[in-house]
């Protein structure tokens, strides 16, 4: 089977790690920040970074309706952590004038987990990947509040004094988590989007 080819949108963030883990779950994985580039993909990941800084730049760089298009037509998309916000239908504590793909019904809340507990690991088991819980990363993470009828929840912390909180979803083709699995070694979630793409 040809490796299926998947985008990381390289516009801001985590590129490279994106780029790695990818690859280790074997596709065919590169950066990219061009519309023509994104035309060559099947399948886009948005990495961790500023999702302010990278809805500014998804504009100067003409991409925000070729992706809104591709997301229209079913490509997969995996947002981990300021990708998960670009997904959001609705952004808390975002800049006003950040915008994202809404391509995911849900609410989500930026830098949710406040300022004590900015960065913190915590067990995530997520639904459809088999074995341990996930070691899961989180750096001014955000959560999400509110989903919709079609959104599955794939994950949950339940271990902060925040309470419970949903960090990790699926709707349809498009996959987003509030931690990041690009840097921990673990390929599971990378997989899980590999599998997707190759499906979709
Ligand atoms: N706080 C960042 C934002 O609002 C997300 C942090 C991250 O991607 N690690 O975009």
């Amino acid at each position: 089977m040809t490796a299926p080819v998947i985008g990381v949108l390289a516009l801001q963030g985590d590129v490279r790690e994106h780029v790695g883990a990818l690859a280790g779950a074997g596709a065919d994985a590169r950066p990219i920040r061009r519309p023509g580039e994104l035309d060559a993909v099947d399948g886009l990941v948005i990495p961790g970074g500023e999702s302010t800084t990278i809805s500014k730049l998804v504009d100067i760089f003409e991409m925000r309706e070729p992706i809104d298009k591709r997301i229209a037509a079913g490509m997969p998309v995996y947002g981990s952590c300021a990708g998960m916000i670009m997904l959001a239908t609705e952004v808390l504590d975002g800049r006003p004038d950040q915008r994202g793909f809404a391509g995911i019904e849900m609410t989500v809340r930026r830098n949710a987990f406040g300022r004590q507990v900015d960065s913190f690991e915590a067990s995530v088991e997520i639904a459809g990947v088999q074995g341990a819980a996930f070691h899961a990363v989180f750096i001014r993470a955000p959560w999400v509040e509110r989903v919709g009828p079609g959104v599955e929840v794939l994950g949950r912390v339940t271990d902060r004094p925040v309470g419970d909180r949903i960090v990790a979803v699926r709707q349809g083709n498009l996959l987003a988590t509030s931690f990041h699995p690009e840097l921990t070694g673990d390929l599971r979630l990378h997989r899980y989007f590999v599998d997707l793409v190759r499906a979709a």
